[in-house]
């Protein structure tokens, strides 16, 4: 029997806010242990919390640039459960009326494009940290990040393969990173994401009993879990077995997954509405002064690169890939460079460097101002393509200027005609047998004159006008 792979995805995405979801404890990472605490996120009695408007005003974002509905008057709720991570015992969350819903985004994979549609998109804060230290020592509680605000984003059951699901997690890791809402980090954790899979004959339209991943910390593992869950699942039907309706955690040493606890139902968690929050109510002039501040998003920018830069697919999408690189190659277009030149560059020699250093194109040492004087001094012959590349390690660590640079290290084309005359000259004296072939018709002895030329002059010819004077030269001296 062949299966179909059903996978929604549900994820956890950090807010890049400063404060809390419902007071004003810092978010910062990193700090000592339940520094970063208040009675409202120590959940200690009596304390109220109160909504804070940047976490809001970064859903909307969110929710707009997934093509959301914002609903304009949306709520809060508890979640009851016990953990030691949570000390009040409920998380405050959305559940019904959530303030994103209805979205989708596009998705391309393999070449083909489809929509994975936005279930919905909800507010709500994060648990503590639980931390189980040495054996017979205990475990730890670290309240630092309970309060962070969260954006959960579920999407239908849209999605068919692993590769369809990384598709889909690098298309809204980097939509919430052009929006500056959530950095994407899922090594760190500030992005998580739990794939729901079940398996259904191939052509069959209900849905088989699904099976949540959790613990999956890279994009690799998204894959290999799932990769994983597909084959389990497929073995344990063709065994004429049941799937149970469980949650899984993903075990990177072992690469399998393994039980963690079978599935609990939305009524064990007794949703109801916070007493201690007002319902939030966005009007639709906010919602629509967000909109119109919306900065471009990924996919939008990438056919616009296509299109006017003239650039291939491939060259769009590795500059399109984090908006300060778009924006570190627009400016030096901006600044009158030729566009394919300087995408070569920027994903060439810019990019080594940069990543070498594990750096982003906001933090590049060379400015886009510098960076294109380069390219105009390639372009205008002053220094050759071939001795730039060279050079660029060094452009790129000295902060010199390029002019002082080709000085200091005497990598100045010669384009001056007299002294390449006079190598030309040599040249044609020393290989008569050669001028007699290239007067006889055979034009590809050009290439071997050139080569000589360049040779001689240690390589600092300039090959244009060395190719032109050669023309003439070698008719010329008839
Ligand atoms: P739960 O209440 O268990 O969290 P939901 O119905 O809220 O389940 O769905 C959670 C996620 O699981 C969503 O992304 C949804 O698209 C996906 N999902 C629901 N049913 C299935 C199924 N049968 N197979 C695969 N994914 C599913
Ligand atoms: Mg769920
Ligand atoms: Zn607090």
């Amino acid at each position: 029997m062949t299966y179909e792979p059903v996978i929604g995805v549900e994820v956890h995405a950090q807010l890049l806010t400063r404060s809390k979801m419902f007071c004003g404890c810092s978010t910062d990472f990193g700090q000592p242990p339940n520094t970063q605490t208040c009675p409202t996120c120590l959940g200690l009695p009596g304390s109220l919390p109160v909504a804070n408007e940047a976490a809001v005003h970064m859903a909307i974002r969110a929710g707009l640039a997934l093509n959301c509905t914002i609903r304009s008057s949306n709520w809060f709720a508890r979640k009851n459960y016990f953990y030691p991570d949570l000390p009040k015992g409920y998380q405050i969350s959305q559940y019904e009326e959530p303030i994103c819903e209805h979205g989708w985004i596009p998705l391309e994979v393999h070449g083909t494009t489809k929509r994975v549609r936005i279930r919905r998109a909800h507010l709500e804060e994060d648990a503590g940290k639980n931390i189980h230290a040495s054996a017979g020592s205990g475990s730890l509680v670290d309240l630092n990040r309970a309060g962070t605000p969260l954006l959960e984003i579920v999407t239908e059951p849209d999605l068919h393969s692993a590769d369809e699901v990384d598709a889909y997690l690098k298309a809204l890791r980097d939509i919430l990173r052009y929006l500056n809402v959530c950095d994407g980090n899922m090594e760190e954790g500030s992005l998580r994401c739990e794939p729901n899979l079940s398996l259904r004959p191939k052509g069959e339209t209900t849905f088989g009993t699904k099976v949540e991943l959790k613990n999956i910390n890279s994009f690799k593992f998204v894959k290999d879990a799932i990769d994983y869950e597909i084959t389990r699942q497929t073995q344990v039907l063709n065994e004429g077995g049941t799937v149970h309706q469980e949650t899984r955690l993903w075990d990177t040493a072992k690469g399998k997954t393994a039980v963690m606890r079978s599935k609990e139902e939305a009524h064990d968690y007794r949703y109801f509405p916070d007493p201690d929050l007002m319902p939030l109510h966005i009007s639709e002039g906010w919602i629509e002064q967000v909109r119109e501040g919306l900065e471009e998003l990924p996919q939008a920018k990438l056919q616009r690169f296509i299109n006017d830069y003239d650039l291939p697919d491939h060259d769009a999408r590795v500059l399109t890939s984090s908006r300060t690189l778009a924006d570190y190659y627009e400016t030096c277009v901006q600044l009158g460079a030729q566009p394919k030149a300087t995408s070569n560059w920027v994903m060439g020699e810019l990019l080594r460097e940069l990543n070498h250093a594990g750096i982003g194109a906001e933090d590049a040492p060379v400015t886009p101002e510098r960076l294109v004087e380069l390219l105009t001094l390639v372009e205008d012959g002053t220094i050759s393509l071939k001795a730039a590349r060279e050079l660029f390690p060094e452009f790129y660590a000295s902060g010199k200027t390029a002019h002082a640079l080709i000085q200091e290290t005497g990598l100045r084309q010669v384009s001056d005609e007299g002294p390449l005359t006079e190598f030309i000259q040599t040249v044609i004296a020393n290989n008569p047998s050669q001028v007699a072939q290239y007067r006889e018709g055979k034009e590809a002895v050009l290439g071997y004159f050139v080569g000589q030329v360049m040779k001689a002059s240690g390589g600092k010819a300039n090959p244009k006008k060395v190719n032109d004077l050669l023309k003439t030269a070698l008719l010329g001296n008839e």
